[in-house]
This record gives structure tokens, sequence and C-alpha cells, in this order.
């Protein structure tokens, strides 16, 4: 069966594909299906093409020498920080470089949240965090409070205000959930927070890509992200904080550049966002990162929201057509995921099968246990679309589907 899908006219899916070296291979003989965005995204060619030219003709260390090349390399690097800081609508001071999401939500753990917290503080989450929205907070000595969840993996709003309390000293939660897909009420979470006075961390790694944000309406403490999941390189990402934040905050780690002045008998900081970014930066990560984002809102994020959402009822309508399988996550606000078990193949199988078909998805506990344990599940299956996903891939994950249903049912 084939549903019909609003489709949006301005996205030219042959030709955005075309951007994309890697959709071109065979996988296991087969046309690859690539359902695994969640994560990691493919790259198009023009940040391909802006890694190649960095290492080519720019690369040098930045920021402190006088030659031509370092000059050039300082340019284009702190050039992505502005670049980075639009695409969020944020002022580029406040945008501190890190390794990804998982570094950000530590360096926020470590600098803003440790020094601040007496045992028995809280840092209240939801039960979809993501193990990094878990454990960075653990290791700073907080206790971890997690706001339950409905069946179809909403989160009950009226039970997560009811947690938040004398002691809770952060909230920390994710935009959209990358098990379940669920978009979260930021908005409300953050208005409800700061009226107790408490700060909000948003962990942006699943929604940078897939719909806009604005630092300025969102009025958020903390924004952490990854480049990998927005058609970026791995290894490199960025903090959002707000100025006061990240000006009473302590740097978390000594090194070049992140100093203003060193003595045996003690040092100075430099200002945000520097003193941050301790030791050589990940050049090549920064101006791969802006490449992307110049590539990606050329589409317009408004865009590409439409089209995965009208991929994601195809999908979802699609995959009730096969014998035994249930969809984890059916959040009337949800994002481009799609997880799922079936009654007799486990997730490990379910993800062998399809890959011999050429449909690579995701299968485990996508590093989120707790939310795994709610569910009564110890692993997913999990198809996560990107703006070059189309009707084709949903339909080459069907096919594979029916395969393993025929072979365990
Ligand atoms: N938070 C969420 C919701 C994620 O999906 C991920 C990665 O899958 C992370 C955090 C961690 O991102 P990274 O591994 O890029 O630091």
């Amino acid at each position: 069966m084939t549903v019909a899908t609003p489709t949006t006219p301005a996205l030219d899916l042959t030709a955005i594909r075309a951007q994309f070296p890697i959709l071109s291979e065979r996988v296991r003989g087969k046309r690859l299906a690539y359902l695994d965005n969640a994560a990691t995204t493919q790259k198009p060619e023009a940040m391909l093409q802006a890694l190649d030219h960095y290492y080519r003709k720019q690369n040098s260390n930045v920021h402190r020498a006088v030659h031509e090349l370092a000059e050039r390399a300082t340019t284009a690097y702190e050039g992505a920080r502005d670049r980075i800081a639009a695409f969020i609508k944020a002022p580029r001071e406040q945008i501190v470089f890190t390794r990804g999401t998982t570094e950000s939500i530590n360096l926020v753990a470590r600098s803003f949240l440790q020094p601040r917290i007496e045992p028995g503080d809280e840092v209240l989450l939801t039960t979809m965090e993501h193990h990094s929205d878990i454990v960075s907070w653990q290791l700073a000595g907080a206790k971890t409070v997690a706001a339950p969840l409905d069946d179809d993996g909403t989160l009950i709003f009226d039970e997560w205000l009811k947690l938040l309390g004398p002691r809770t000293k952060l909230v920390a939660v994710a935009q959209v959930s990358n098990s379940l897909g669920t978009i979260n009420p930021i908005e409300d979470i953050i208005r409800e927070a700061h009226a107790r006075g408490i700060p909000v961390l948003v962990d942006g790694a699943q929604g940078i890509a897939h719909m806009p944000v604005d630092m300025q309406a969102l009025d958020v403490d903390f924004y952490a992200f990854s480049a990998h999941k927005l058609y970026g390189p791995t290894g490199f990402g960025a903090l959002y904080a707000k100025r006061e934040h990240l000006e009473a905050m302590q740097p978390w780690q000594g090194g070049g550049d992140m100093i203003r002045t060193v003595a045996f008998s003690g040092s100075t900081w430099n200002e945000v966002p520097y003193k941050f970014e301790a030791g050589t930066p990940d050049m090549a990560g920064a101006i791969g990162c802006a490449a992307a984002i110049d590539w990606l809102d050329a589409i317009g994020l408004e865009a590409v929201a439409a089209h995965e959402h009208a991929l994601l009822e195809y999908g979802t309508q699609r995959l009730a057509e096969v014998p035994g399988l249930r969809i984890i996550g059916t959040s009337p606000r949800k994002a481009g995921i799609l997880s799922f078990v079936m009654d007799d193949a486990h997730p490990q199988d379910i993800g062998s099968i399809l890959d011999m078909e050429g449909v690579a998805i995701r299968t485990g506990h996508h590093c989120t246990m707790p939310l795994m344990e709610r569910f009564g599940v110890p692993a997913t299956a999990r198809a996560s679309l990107a703006i070059y996903n189309g009707q084709d891939d949903i339909d080459q994950l069907v096919n594979g589907l029916m395969k393993v249903h025929r072979l365990f049912a």
C-alpha cells in the first residue's frame, strides 16, 4: 500500500541526495537506505569540500601566530563561530566550542553545577534522557530525579511540575528524545523552572538539525549540540550559555588559549568563551560545522521539518502493515524517529536482516537504559530520518521487515 503524503514543493530530493556521495554506496550489494540518522548524519559535498579546503589551503594553528596561514585559519575558525551563533540566534561570545553534546553537558556539570550544590541537591530530568544527560550530573555529585512518561512516550507535565522542588538546582531535558522521537515542551519547562529561579539545560542533540531554534526567544540557560548530527564532522559541537553564567563559571580544563596570564603563583583566565576552550581546538570541525549549517540553512529548517514530518507519518502508517510490530513512542508531538519491537524477533536480529537488505538502522538501548526499563523492553530497533530520506527508504525498510516477519513468525 502506498499512502499519499504532503510534500514540501521546495524540496527536490534527487538534488539533495546527489550532494551526499555516500548515499550512492551499495551495501551488501543493495541500494543503501540510510535510516540511522539519530546516531549520525551523512555529509554533504559542501561540508566535505570545506574540510578539504581547510587542510589544503588554510591549515595552521589558530590565534597566536602572525603568519598568513595562521591568519587564514583564525579568520575561518572565528568566522565559523559567527555562523554557528547566527544559526541559533545567539551572540558569538556565548558559543563555547566543545567536542559535542556530551562534552557540553559535562562542562556545565563540572563548571556550573558542581560548585553550586550540596549533598541531596537534585537535577530534574525526564525518563527519556540520554545517558550523557544523566551520568554527567551524577558524576558532579547531584541526585538525579526523573519525571515519568505516558504510555505514548509523552512527558507527564503535571508530574514533572510536582518534582520541581526546593532541592532542584538545575532542570535538564532533551529537546527531542533520541529513542522515541518525542518533542518535549521546552518552552513550558523553561517558563516554569525560571518562575522558581531554576536554570535549564536543553540537550539539543536531536533537535538542532530538525527544527529551527532561537536562543533569544527560548531564553534557555544552556543549549548543547553536536555537529555530526547536523551534517557536520564528528568530534565537534558547541555549548550555548547565558553570558552571566559563563562569566561566573570557573574553567574546567587548563591549557593554552584559556589563560590570560600564567605564573607559578597563580594564573588568570581569558575572556569568554575562550576560558572554556583549553588547548589546540578542532579548527576543521568548526569550519566543517559552519559549512554544514550554510548548506542546511539554504534549504531552511521549516522545509526540513515539514519534509521529515510527512515522512514520519508515512513511515508510521507503513509500519502498521507489519504483523506483530509495535511502535514505542507515539506521542502526538514527535520528530522523525521510529522505534519499534516485533513479537518474535529480537531487535538485534531485525537489524542484521535489514542490513542484508541494505537498510541501516540502529538496535539496542540507544543510551537510554531507564527509558527501556520504563517500556519493559531491553532494546528497540530504531529507524531515524533525515533530510535526504524519502518514501523509497521507508518502503525498503518495510520490505525488509516483512522478511523478518516471514523468517521469525
Ligand atoms: N543527547 C541525545 C539526545 C543524543 O541523541 C545524543 C547522541 O546520540 C547525545 C546526547 C550525545 O551526543 P554526542 O555523542 O554527539 O556527544
